[in-house]
């Protein structure tokens, strides 16, 4: 049974005692008991500290103001080492998101947490604030050994991965923790070389690359202290649970780590796997359409499949869409409709499983960069796309799984901003709004698309 949010309230102070919780923490002291087998375990030399970065002596709370304010918390009432909160103050936030506010003063405290919550909430900085916590909170003073991380998160796609990892360098970057993510599709010899370089404290992965550095003997997942588990929803889709389990299986037990999960979904299955990973934890839902519902107009236009190309071409090319991603629902759409797009005067690149993770990477800085317009992508690929700033959601094609439709849209109106959805329906797939219509409960006006979008 978890127990409930309202059930810890009372017995746990809200804002947060950052001394983890005992029996959640392992002896530190516990490093050196194992020492078989790994390539990898050539000691730091001694007398080096993991201690915290000097902060530069001129920044000082004093520089980070933000009003109380009735309802939200700051991050200032959750007493975070100073480092931490000059990237906080850096990145411009000022209170916590409501996943925040509700998960940080448990996680911080070491207990374990699953979270409804899909991308746009700030989970990312929930666990990862939780993280880099911990870290500075409990350095290890002994020797300490290469390919050994303390933090491990792993996500299905490659490019959430990336996303998570740099949300990791940018907020350690006053301190002296350092962050490696491990992706498939690029230089294994790279990654591996990072790694035997220099003592890695958070390890950011996809399941399948972990595995590989796991059976090369090339990563210890030994020391891990926190592990968490991020959209654990879509790793069941993908079919990445059995390569999951094997990882929880070489951390510590889960008596001696703290363990965070989140989906977008509880289904059975999400559920059946957290009991099987976390103690007790806190359960944390937000409302699944929350994000969206506030900060996306959503519009459906109805049309015959043989007018779609010519109503987004025009959607594109209107001056009120400054940036945009169009959803597919296949590899071979999204293919087809990055080439015809081509011959337009739309600037787009493509997304998805087929293209190479470097041109993936290239392509999405373009487009964080406005290089280009218009990002073409399925929804796998497009899981990871976190660009502040889209104007425009389109789904070429309704998704056959509603909460696809949920994630789309989700990649507009983030971080407080308006954004627009448009979905072009046809006789081939308008049946599915209905089962949109119901994840998002609220009914969705469907309408003919606008003269000027039509040739
Ligand atoms: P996520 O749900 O983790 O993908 O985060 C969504 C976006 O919100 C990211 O661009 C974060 O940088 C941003 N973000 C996270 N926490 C906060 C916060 N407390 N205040 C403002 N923006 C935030």
């Amino acid at each position: 049974m978890f127990r409930k949010w309202f059930d810890k309230k009372d017995t746990a102070s809200p804002t947060g005692v950052n001394q983890p919780s005992v029996e959640k923490r392992r002896d530190v002291d516990a490093a050196d008991t194992d020492t078989s087998g790994a390539k990898t375990r050539s000691p730091k030399p001694s007398g080096a500290g993991r201690d915290k970065k000097t902060v530069k002596p001129q920044w000082s709370l004093e520089q980070f103001q933000v009003p109380e304010k009735d309802g939200l918390s700051r991050f200032h009432d959750l007493d975070l080492p100073l480092s931490i909160m000059h990237a906080i103050a850096d990145l411009g936030f000022e209170y916590c998101s409501p996943i925040q506010q509700t998960a940080l003063p448990y996680t911080l405290d070491g207990y374990d947490a699953i979270g409804k919550a899909q991308t746009g909430t700030g989970k990312t900085a929930a666990f990862l604030l939780t993280a880099l916590n911990d870290l500075l909170n409990n350095p290890i003073q002994d020797e300490r050994y290469m390919a050994e991380p303390r933090v491990l998160v792993i996500a299905p796609t490659r490019e959430l991965v990336m996303q998570i990892a740099k949300d990791a360098e940018d907020l350690s970057k006053h301190t002296d923790i350092n962050v490696e993510m491990l992706i498939g599709g690029v230089d294994y010899a790279g990654q591996l070389k990072r790694i035997q370089s220099r003592i890695v404290d958070i390890v950011v992965a996809t399941p399948g690359r972990l595995i590989d550095f796991m059976t090369r003997n090339d990563l210890k997942l030994d020391q891990i202290d926190i592990l968490v588990i991020d959209e654990a929803d879509r790793m069941l889709d993908m079919g990445f649970i059995p390569q999951v389990r094997r990882i929880v299986r070489a951390c510590p037990a889960k008596q001696n780590r703290q363990t965070l999960l989140f989906s977008a979904t509880f289904t059975d299955d999400v559920m059946r796997l957290t009991e099987q990973w976390t103690i007790d934890p806190v359960k944390i839902e937000m409302e699944p359409d929350r994000v969206a519902a506030d900060t996306v107009t959503q519009k459906v236009y109805m049309m015959a499949a043989e007018e779609k190309f010519s109503v987004l071409k025009n959607i594109l090319l209107s001056d009120e869409v400054t940036s945009a991603i169009v959803f597919a629902n296949r590899r071979d759409q999204t293919r087809w409709l990055y080439e015809r797009l081509g011959k337009t005067a739309v600037t787009c690149g493509m997304l998805s499983g087929e293209v190479a993770q470097q041109k993936r990477t290239s392509t999405l800085k373009r487009f964080k960069e406005g290089k280009i317009k218009v990002l073409v992508a399925t929804d796998v690929a497009g899981r990871g796309i976190h660009v502040n700033g889209i104007s425009h959601v389109i789904n070429y094609n309704l998704p056959e799984d509603p909460e696809d439709y949920v994630h789309r849209i989700g990649r507009t109106g983030r971080a407080g901003e308006t954004g627009t959805s448009i979905s072009l329906a046809c006789e081939d797939d308008a049946f599915m709004l209905l089962d949109i219509e119901a994840t998002l409960g609220q009914k969705l006006d469907c309408e003919q698309p606008p003269s000027s979008y039509i040739d």
